[in-house]
Parts: structure tokens; sequence; C-alpha cells
């Protein structure tokens, strides 16, 4: 099982890896499209910035007790982050720096009861603040991946690679994904609706892609 302490490490790593992958990019890079629909590079990183700033929220709700959700609204979010891409690539970098940075140095500061204290994700879910590193590790790492740099899932930890696919497949539900075989790391893609290549069903059928899922 996965531990916060791995969590906050997985977090750690990942903004690395987006940053690495930031800085091979000129500005006219920032404007290529990437996997997710209606997304560039710079729809990507300003999200990755607004939801720092949003699980900030989070853990500001553990600290204080005050409620505060990670956004406004659905829309809300949206819109922050089509404004966000209207950004230089510059700014979108430094951003993503100086929200990371922030959301690390609060997490920092949670004491053992606090990170205990119950909050809402944006999915409505009800969740222990100790899970907020786990839901940032996910973003960072699937998203460096989403940067279309030289990136790949097999460059990501293997114990990270585990425990997505296990949250994966419990959030998609076992009805809705077969059970497959491959590489982990490319099980791993194929569950988080990602390309992949060599997974197949248990009888060997090349398994069909998901849908994006993040
Ligand atoms: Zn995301």
């Amino acid at each position: 099982m996965r531990t916060r302490q791995d969590s906050l490490a997985w977090a750690a790593e990942g903004t690395s890896l987006v940053r690495k992958a930031l800085a091979g990019l000129d500005a006219q890079a920032y404007e290529a499209p990437t996997p997710l629909p209606g997304w560039t590079r710079k729809h990507l990183v300003a999200h990755l910035a607004a939801n720092a700033e949003a699980l900030g929220n989070l853990v500001h709700w553990a600290r204080t007790g005050e409620r505060t959700p990670m956004y406004r609204s659905p829309e809300q979010r949206a819109a922050d982050i089509e404004s966000g891409a209207t950004l230089s690539a510059d700014r979108l970098a430094s951003w993503f720096e100086e929200s990371a940075q922030q959301l690390a140095d609060a997490m920092g500061e949670l004491t053992e009861q606090q990170w205990q204290a119950e909050v809402v994700t944006a999915q409505g879910r009800t969740v222990l603040a100790s899970e907020t590193p786990w839901i940032r590790s996910r973003e960072v790492m699937v998203h460096a991946v989403d940067l279309g740099t030289a990136v790949t899932f097999a460059d990501l930890p293997a114990p990270f690679l585990a425990a997505l696919s296990a949250d994966i497949r419990a959030k998609r539900g076992s009805d809705q994904v077969p059970a497959v075989q491959g590489d982990p790391a490319e099980v791993a893609a194929y569950l988080a609706g990602r390309p992949y290549t060599g997974v197949t069903t248990a009888d060997g059928v090349p398994a069909e892609p998901l849908s994006a899922w993040l």
C-alpha cells in the first residue's frame, strides 16, 4: 500500500519531471496540442498550476477548518485554465514552479491531526487531507507524460505505476475494465486511457482503448 510519504515523494518527483519537460520547450512549442481534447501544452501547464492552488485550498481547509473547496465551480475551473493559457510561456513556467512550491510548503506544515481532517475533492468525494499528496502526484506524473516531450510511463517509478493502476481500476469499476496483461508501464498507460502498446486481455486479444482519465 502507498503511504503519505510515498505520495509526497512522488509529487516532488512528478514536479521535477514536468520541470524538465518544460525546460526543453521554446515559446512556440508551448502552443502544440496535447492528447487532451482542446488543450495545448499551455492549457496543461495552466491546469497543473491551478490544480496546485486548488489542492492548496484543501490543505488550508485541513489546517484551519474553514471550508475552502478546490474550485468555486466547474465553470470557474475551465475559465481559469482558458485565461491561463493566454499567458506567456515564461509566465506559465513561473506559475507552475511557484504554485508547486507553495503547495509543498503548505503540506509540509500540516500536523498529524490536520492530515486526518476531512475535505471534499472537486469530484465531490470526501477524503482525508492525507489523500491530497496522492491526488497531486497523479496529476504531475501523468501530465508530465501528456506534455509529449521525452517522458513516458516507463519513466515513472514502478511503485507509483502499481498504485496508479490500482487506483484507476477502483475508480473505473471492475465491470468496465477487463483483466489485462503487459508491461506494467503500458498497462498503467492503458488504464489511464493514454496510448499504449502490447496490452492484451487474458485470452491474448489486444485490449480496446479506454476513455482518457484525469
Ligand atoms: Zn489533470
